[in-house]
This record gives C-alpha cells, sequence and structure tokens, in this order.
C-alpha cells in the first residue's frame, strides 16, 4: 500500500470524478527542494525565506540571496518557486538584527510590518528575487501577513521602485512575475474582494490564520489544545475567501499545516481550494487520498459541515465520512 502510494506520488492528482488539485512543498531550506521533488511536488507553494537569514551571524548580501534564490528556481524549473518575502519577527529573527522586545510578537513588528518599516533590508530580498527570476521565469512572489490594501499597495509601491532601479541598471528581470497575497489576518479576508483586484493569486496561511481569528497564539502552550482548524469561524472565512477569489478570478492555495493533514483533505477539497501546499513528506499520501475523493461528495459534506455548530460535531461527521468513503 505505501509502495503504491509512493510509486504514484510523481503522477498528478485528480479526484474520481476528474477535477484536478495542484500539490506543492512547503520548505524552509534550499536543499529541501530534493525532498519536494523526490515526493512529486508540483511546485514550490512556500519558501519561507526568512530562514536562510535566521541561522546567520551577519545579515546576508544581495548577492549571496541572489544566487540561493537563482539555484532554487533553476532546481525547480520550469516548475513554479512561490517565494515568500521575509516574515521576520516574533519568534523568527536574525542574529544579525537588535532584538526587538515587544509584549506580544504575534501582534507586533512581524512580517510585512517589519519590511516596510526596514525598506532597505526588504529592498535587497526584492532585488535578489527579481534578479533570480531573469533566466527561468519561474518565480512567483507572495508577501505574508497583509491586513489591507493600503499596506499591500504601499509593498507594490516599493516593488515597482526596484524594478525601476533594476531596469536603469540594464538588469534582467521577470516583468510579468506573479504576485501573491497571504489571507493570515481577518482583516483580510473582510476586504479579499479589494485585494483580490491587487493580487495575481491568494495564498492561505491558516497556521496565522485560526491564531488570529480563535486568538490563539500559536506558540502558547496552555491554549496549543484550544486551536482547530475546523471550528465553523475558520472554515467560513476560508469558504469566504475562495468564493470572493474566484468571483475575481484568481487562484486559491492553502498553504497552512492544515493542507498536510490527511483528515482535513476531503474539507479543502469541498471548499473548492485549488491548490494544497504542504511539508514535501506529506505529500504522497495527500495526492493519493485526493485520487480515491470524489468532488461532487466532498461539496456536499462541506454544505452539510457548514451547517453544524461546532468542531466537534465537524470532526465526527468528517471522520465518518472518511471511513465511509476512503
Ligand atoms: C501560515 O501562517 O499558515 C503560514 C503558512 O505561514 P507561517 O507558518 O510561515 O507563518
Ligand atoms: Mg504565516
Amino acid at each position: 500500500y505505501l509502495k503504491e502510494i509512493s510509486r504514484k506520488a510523481h503522477l498528478p492528482a485528480c479526484t474520481q470524478d476528474g477535477h484536478k488539485i495542484n500539490v506543492e512543498a512547503n520548505i524552509e531550506l534550499l536543499e529541501e527542494v530534493v525532498a519536494a521533488k523526490d515526493h512529486g511536488a508540483e511546485a514550490i507553494g512556500l519558501y519561507r525565506t526568512e530562514f536562510s537569514f535566521m541561522n546567520r551571524t551577519v545579515q546576508p548580501t544581495e548577492e549571496e540571496l541572489y544566487h540561493e534564490y537563482r539555484e532554487l528556481a533553476e532546481l525547480m524549473a520550469p516548475l513554479p518557486v512561490t517565494m515568500r518575502t521575509l516574515d521576520l519577527g516574533a519568534e523568527k529573527m536574525g542574529r544579525w538584527h537588535p532584538r526587538i522586545d515587544q509584549q506580544n510578537p504575534a501582534l507586533g513588528l512581524r512580517a510585512i510590518r517589519l519590511c516596510l518599516r526596514h525598506v532597505d533590508l526588504f529592498k535587497t530580498q526584492l532585488r535578489a528575487i527579481l534578479r533570480a527570476s531573469a533566466s527561468t521565469r519561474n518565480i512567483r512572489l507572495m508577501f505574508p501577513l497583509i491586513s489591507g490594501v493600503g499596506e499591500l499597495k504601499r509593498t507594490k509601491a516599493i516593488l515597482e521602485e526596484v524594478k525601476s532601479e533594476l531596469r536603469s541598471e540594464g538588469r534582467d528581470f521577470d516583468d510579468k512575475m506573479p504576485v501573491g497575497v497571504m489571507i493570515e489576518v481577518p482583516s483580510a479576508v473582510a476586504v479579499a474582494d479589494m485585494l483580490a483586484e491587487e493580487a495575481d493569486f491568494f495564498s492561505i496561511g491558516t497556521n496565522d490564520l485560526i491564531q488570529y481569528t480563535l486568538a490563539i497564539d500559536r506558540v502558547n502552550e496552555h491554549v496549543a489544545h484550544l486551536f482547530d482548524p475546523l471550528h465553523p469561524a475558520v472554515l467560513r472565512l476560508i469558504r469566504q475567501v475562495v468564493a470572493t477569489a474566484h468571483k475575481a478570478g484568481i487562484p486559491v492555495t492553502v498553504c497552512g499545516e492544515m493542507a498536510g493533514e490527511p483528515l482535513y483533505v476531503p474539507i479543502l477539497l469541498g471548499l473548492e481550494l485549488d491548490c494544497l501546499s504542504m511539508n514535501p513528506q506529506a505529500i504522497p499520501r495527500v495526492k493519493n487520498l485526493l485520487r480515491r475523493a470524489q468532488l461532487s461528495e466532498c461539496r456536499r459534506f462541506v454544505a452539510e459541515a457548514l451547517k453544524m455548530r461546532t468542531a466537534a460535531e465537524i470532526r465526527e461527521a468528517l471522520q465518518d465520512m472518511v471511513l465511509r468513503v476512503f
């Protein structure tokens, strides 16, 4: 059975009723690209670029970043690589950076906020990413923790500035590089229609979206047991994001841990996600589940689940359905 799963890991994942879902990999370090490919990733759906900043004693230079990013793009080409810009702050900080003391780091200076505060650092990374996109043209850009259109516009203005600097230096880059927005703050869900006008794709970061929706600190052991992807509020928010994005004609990925958990596959399928991105080891099993699933049945299940009032009720029905169908 396990052999069968890994033998088919490199084939696309189509449901019984012919619906194709893209299955992609989340990676934190360049070396993991090997595991991603070995496990049948159809793209890098999330490259957490901050990790290569975190282990260093000095801040990496544009040249170093350029070489790292170009190597990754070349190793995956022609498959896409989604570069998530720096999500530093909170528990993730480089040793080269002075400590930021914050009472509530998750609500503090992190991710895109930190990049908008330290524009030079951000520009260095954007230059490296753009330059790395020149030859293979398979890089997609994605901004973390976007909370509204003003912030996205400021971010995109910096991107345009960097592009025109590169142009005036005569440096090549992929001018059509897709730009995506991570949906991980409830406010981003509320204005998703406006964000969709400014984005080529959405990627739902369920780890943070659940943290901020349910007010449960991801790293606080006292409340960890309350963190539940099946909370009706979470499912409603995901449904809302997908509906809004599809109306605007852009695709949606889930790239939080939820996407790699087999039990949640039928729910995410029924919620009409276009793509799931997960740790490489989870890919073969998830692809296998997708192949055994019926989209129509998962849609019906989701319609019922969305009427239920508690996560416990939804979980029980889901486990029941999975036992029956899979
Ligand atoms: C998420 O929040 O779900 C996500 C994918 O980003 P990270 O886990 O790196 O914060
Ligand atoms: Mg996140």
